[in-house]
């Protein structure tokens, strides 16, 4: 599909036009980027805007529960070599946001889209994607486990049959159970440090074995495939066996897997692993996710953990002791509001860490805390919390809204 250049319908051009005007009173009116009010707009002018748009591209979407905004920058950045990409990539990832941001490429070549997990099979059947790249599956929302079982099978039932290349994690049993409808599977060996989501078979609801690396279900045989892609330490197993050295400027094993899946995706579009790897150096911060800033005179990181999968991937990721940590939590509408989970994060994996908590549920994370048996203290503002913390940088990890409070403090 690509090159082709057949031109948009005169009501597809009025409903981007319309979609574009209406983001740029949104914006004046001071509600941020306004691409997801220009994309509803449009989308109402013009409900098969979506395929539309994406007519002419190399298609590639991401889902999963955590790191799909990187892994799509990743991807982006590896795909560039080939051509030019346009891409959601400031994380706006249902159909209006979706639709927004694929009205700015008309020149673009490829495709590349994050989308929520929710959507993901609704997108698929819109823009006939060329692969999809499928990471994980967790609790998002803290207080929703069943959930995520649902969304399997909304993924499996979905995508049964799909054209395209389907580039899926190995090590995740619920997304090994949704891929397998695919009749064309790249598995990758990305590796699964949060299992609390996968104890049970998702097929048979049989108990999984987790013997090494390796599962498999002892009732019905639901196993692990084979993977042809893998990480391994800080390298990609290509399918022949070759290694290449991940380079990344972003932290933790969390992104070297991205890394590997992204580079199994370039592949797909005929970019080799090497050029692709070396591409992905580039990204730099990913906006909302990791970001170091100066405050009070001193470098705070902030680290974005919106579930109890990412608060684990989060502690793997922090310099050791001594190093000074700020915890915050709330629990509003978009973090969940039951603060159950904090009883499934191994928070002792923070021990030997000056620690600080603060955030709307300090209360109740002071208590797990010092069920663990940690030594900290609770703040009422992140200003104190600094002021607290004793010499070097500081590494700050809060969920979702409590992280949005800190960025807006620390003014970034
Ligand atoms: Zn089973």
């Amino acid at each position: 599909m690509a090159g082709n250049t057949e031109p948009l319908s005169p009501r597809a051009k009025l409903a981007v036009t319309a979609g574009k005007a209406a983001a740029a009173v949104s914006r004046a009116a001071g509600r941020g980027s306004g691409s997801v009010i220009g994309g509803k707009v449009a989308l109402k002018l013009d409900p098969d805007l979506l395929g539309r748009l994406a007519q002419h591209l190399d298609v590639v979407l991401v889902s999963a529960t955590n790191g799909k905004t990187t892994t799509t920058r990743l991807i982006a950045e590896a795909l560039r070599a080939s051509g030019p990409v346009v891409s959601n990539a400031l994380g706006a990832n249902m159909p209006a946001g979706i639709t927004s941001a694929l009205a700015g490429g008309s020149d673009a070549k490829y495709g590349v889209i994050e989308v929520d997990e929710k959507y993901l099979a609704g997108v698929a059947r819109d823009v006939t994607p060329k692969a999809i790249a499928l990471l994980n599956l967790s609790r998002d929302q803290l207080d929703r486990a069943a959930e995520t079982r649902m969304l399997a099978e909304k993924w499996r039932e979905g995508l049964s049959g799909t054209k395209a290349v389907v580039i899926a994690n190995a090590d995740d049993p619920l997304v090994v159970w949704a891929a397998s409808s695919c009749p064309n599977v790249v598995w990758v060996a990305a590796g699964q440090e949060w299992k609390d989501d996968a104890w049970s078979c998702p097929a048979c609801g049989g108990v999984m074995q987790r013997p090494g690396d390796d599962w498999f279900c002892g009732e019905c045989g639901f196993r692990r495939p084979a993977p042809s892609w893998a990480l391994s330490g800080d390298h990609v197993l290509d399918p022949h066996g070759s290694a290449w050295p991940i380079h990344l400027q972003l932290p933790g094993r969390a992104n070297r897997a991205n890394a590997a899946t992204s580079a199994a995706v370039a592949a797909v579009f005929g970019v080799p692993p090497q050029v692709a790897l070396e591409r992905m150096y580039q990204v730099q911060a990913v906006a909302g996710r990791y970001d170091v800033v100066s405050f009070q005179g001193r470098d705070l990181r902030l680290l974005l953990a919106k579930n109890p999968a990412g608060w684990l991937e989060t502690f793997s990721l922090i310099d050791p002791p001594p190093t000074p940590v700020i915890l915050s939590v709330n629990a509003r509408g978009a973090d969940g509001t039951d603060t159950s989970w904090l009883w499934d994060v191994d928070y002792t994996r923070l021990a030997g860490h000056p620690i600080v908590v603060i955030g709307d549920r300090r209360l109740d994370l002071a208590v797990r805390l010092e069920v663990a048996g940690l030594d900290f203290r609770v703040c009422e503002t992140v200003d104190e919390a600094v002021q607290l913390s004793p010499p070097g940088r500081i590494e700050l990890i809060a969920n979702y809204t409590a992280f949005q409070d800190v960025r807006r403090r620390v003014g970034n």
